[in-house]
């Protein structure tokens, strides 16, 4: 067998092992989210060579939701450096879910960019420029990642919107505390449909995979970051990214990852892949069940912890 069909039979392998998996339930505070199929299993694994591999359902459409946000936090950083974006949001862990009043005492920073108050900062610090709204540079930025032109699934923008008081009420608690640099309703429309961009595993594996290779797309060849902002961004994902499930995540995986209420998962192998997983069932922190089941066998696998096998 080839190595890069020994790639395909390791994710399809893993995807036969764990997709008997029934706990969960796909996220229903967002309804569209609800609709989503319990069923779908897909795995994707981009190499720094630029190969993509993948397993199951890795082309279905779906939302990126919290994926979003280490690639918004580099955009921010590339834009307007480490010192003015910490600033506004700091890089503690908050040990809390991704919903909670994350807020620092003295400062009133939200904690970091990786809980949903310091993201809806982090989105809020992009500028609008001369040549394109802030948005519009933000799906640019999430593009290049992805290697592609990606566009906004406006039926959970709007299932979102029309829900989504309690990400409201952060952002105007956020502007009481002086850490909100632009309206508040402005800057959770812009951060709901930052969330409802929409993406495939083999795109976020792809995502990934430009974080592990020092900010180039090594399936494009594009220089989107630079290595200090990809670095930066996985030390964030490697403590925050799992919210008050990333002690345990770093203990047992051993990788920087990300997960999302929509059911996408990132993990990130620096200078050696980038991995993504998309199956709707959530555990109690917001993460997919059967993506966290499937990275953490497979971290183990192969001797993917980055503290056990450095
Ligand atoms: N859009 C979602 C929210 O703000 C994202 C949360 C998540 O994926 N953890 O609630």
């Amino acid at each position: 067998m080839s190595a890069a069909d020994a790639v395909t039979d390791s994710l399809e392998n893993l995807r036969a092992r764990f997709i008997g998996v029934r706990e969960g339930k796909p996220a229903d505070y967002i309804p569209q989210l609800a609709l989503a199929d319990p069923d779908a299993f897909g795995l994707a694994l981009v190499s720094m060579d630029g190969h993509r591999y993948s397993a199951g359902e890795a082309d279905i459409p779906f939302t990126l939701q919290s994926v979003s946000k280490p690639f918004i936090y580099a955009l921010a950083l590339s834009v307007l450096g480490l010192d003015e974006v910490s600033r506004w949001v700091g890089a503690e862990p908050s040990g809390e879910a991704f919903n909670a009043i994350s807020l620092e005492p003295g400062t009133g920073r939200p904690a970091n960019a990786m809980v949903n108050a310091g993201a809806i900062v982090t989105t809020a610090l992009i500028p609008d420029t001369p040549d394109e709204p802030a948005f519009d540079g933000i799906l640019r930025c999430l593009g290049r990642f992805a290697g592609r032109e990606l566009d906004v699934d406006e039926e959970v923008f709007s299932s979102e919107s029309v829900t989504g008081d309690r990400n409201r009420a952060l952002a105007y608690l956020i502007r009481s505390t002086g850490t909100m640099p632009v309206d508040p309703v402005l800057a959770v429309d812009r951060y709901f449909r930052q969330c409802a961009i929409r993406v495939t595993a083999v795109d976020l594996a792809t995502m990934a995979a430009t974080l592990a290779y020092g900010g180039v797309n090594p399936v494009t060849g594009e220089e989107v970051v630079s290595a200090e902002v990809a670095a930066r961004v996985l030390a964030v994902m490697a403590t925050c990214g799992m919210y008050d499930g990333s002690g345990d995540w770093l203990l047992r995986v051993g990788l920087p990852a990300k997960s999302g209420v929509s059911g996408g998962l990132i993990a990130v192998g620096p200078a050696r892949f980038g991995v993504a997983t998309y199956s709707p069932p959530l555990d109690a922190t917001g993460g997919s069940v059967r993506g966290h089941a499937a990275l953490e066998t497979m971290s183990q696998r192969y001797g993917l912890h980055l503290m056990l096998n450095p």
